[in-house]
């Protein structure tokens, strides 16, 4: 390198291209930084999205199984999209996403309701009364084992742009299942206390309405002994009349379920059961029968309604004197407080003739008698008196029994609470 011309020209080009490298070395760094920071962007923006959408799906999901009635969606061919947890809980806990309407319900009133409104694509709310309350259950046999169910079937058709905004898609169908057994029963259990009621108070009506058609009619009433005869049965009637109004209003308060509606005051057994015994002296009297009454401790104080408790008791005594109205029976009340438990014990037991086994499960339903035919002269039992005695008694919290030997011994136990008194 003898020539410093050359020597110049080679420290010019070396320092150009070094000048050039550190150019490109910068630039390639700083593209690269951007490069990384926009993917790094990118990284936080679809975890973002990807975190949201989680989110969005975990309300969608909450908001689903927060209804306690079964949903599907199910597409045009009734093949299930989506289904909250009721819905699986109703067919036994089995997938039913993909899985067709009738793979899912197996009972064919509802499938073929679900068919129908699907192809209808028409809005509707019907309600459907099944055989059984298993219509999602796989197996068949356990099917009409259980009381009869009622059932809402509420469909309608799905916008399809509010799932995914494309309206050429087919539309989707959303069918809510709703149980209302229990309201459905209610509604029977209404119906029917309203037809017997109104027959059990037509009776009277009617008998009542036939001997004033004799005393206007006919010459009854030159015949003051006969005229008295058809009053005094006028009498009983309207008497009767009177009690069933009583006691279906007592059953209605009852049945009203308010707790809050009895009185919750102290009160002592004896003196009630005194008051009772001697509200039917006359009958005992009349029947030559006789009334024993015991209590462990002597005293026995309980809290709760006192005018229920002494209804309960009063039906329950009475019975026993009016289903023997012929027999001079025996009639004991035993009362005793379990001090571990807090709970009183109350047996009411007669000789008299009894309930025949077949009947005791029923005698406590409103309107049942054991013995349904009886003279026009004689008034029957409303047949509410026991139902009473139930509801009175499982208001304080209570249970009651009864068990009979016909002829020997009848026994209506009842075990309740001695109660607390309300704050
Ligand atoms: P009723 O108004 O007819 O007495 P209840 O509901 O009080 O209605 O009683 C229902 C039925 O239970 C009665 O018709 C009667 O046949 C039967 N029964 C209740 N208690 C006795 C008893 N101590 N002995 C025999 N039968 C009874």
């Amino acid at each position: 390198m003898d020539n410093p011309g050359i020597t110049i020209v080679l420290l010019l080009i070396t320092a150009v291209s070094l000048t050039c490298c550190i150019i490109l070395w910068w630039r390639l760094t700083a593209q690269g930084k951007k490069a990384k920071a926009a993917h790094a962007s990118n990284k936080k923006e679809h975890k973002e999205i990807l975190t949201k959408t989680q989110a969005e799906r975990r309300e969608l999901k909450l908001l689903l199984n927060a209804f306690d009635d079964a949903l599907v969606i199910t597409n045009a061919s009734g093949i299930i999209q989506v289904a909250n947890e009721a819905a699986g809980k109703l067919c036994e806990g089995r997938k039913l996403r993909g899985k067709s309407i009738s793979s899912t319900f197996l009972d064919h009133q509802i499938c073929e309701h679900i068919t129908k409104v699907i192809n209808s694509g028409e809005t509707s709310k019907q309600k459907i009364i099944l055989s059984s309350s298993s219509f999602g259950k796989l197996n068949a046999n356990q099917r009409n084992t259980i009381e009869e169910s009622a059932w809402i079937i509420d469909y309608a058709p799905l916008p399809t742009t509010a799932i995914n905004g494309n309206t050429t898609e087919p539309p989707l169908h959303r069918i809510i299942l709703r149980n209302v057994t229990t309201e459905h029963r209610t509604d029977q259990v209404k119906r029917e206390f309203v037809a017997n009621a109104s027959h059990e108070l037509r009776t009277p009506l009617a008998i009542i309405s036939g001997y004033l058609e004799n005393l206007i009619d006919d010459d009854v009433l030159e015949s003051p002994d006969v005229s008295r005869r058809i009053l005094t049965t006028m009498r009983k009637h309207s008497e009767r009349i009177a009690l069933l109004i009583d006691e279906m209003l007592i059953i209605s308060k009852l049945e009203s379920g308010d707790a809050a509606q009895l009185n919750n005051e102290p009160f002592v057994l004896n003196e009630t059961i005194t008051t009772i015994i001697d509200r039917l002296s006359p009958l005992v009297q009349k029947q030559d029968a006789t009334i024993a009454a015991s209590y462990s401790p002597d005293q026995i104080r309980l809290i709760g309604d006192s005018f229920y408790w002494e209804q309960a008791l009063f039906n329950i005594i009475e019975n026993a004197l009016k289903q023997n109205a012929q027999s001079p029976i025996h009639i004991s009340i035993n009362a005793s407080v379990c001090s571990e438990n807090n709970q009183v014990t109350i047996d009411i037991t007669d000789n008299g003739k009894g309930i025949p086994s077949a009947h005791i499960p029923y005698i406590f339903n409103r309107f049942y008698r054991v013995q349904k035919h009886h003279s026009q002269n004689e008034v029957k039992g409303t047949g509410l008196g026991l139902s009473i005695v139930k509801h009175a008694i499982e208001s304080h919290g209570g249970t009651i029994i009864a068990t009979s030997r016909p002829g020997i011994e009848t026994t209506f136990k009842i075990i309740c609470p001695i109660g607390t008194e309300r704050k």
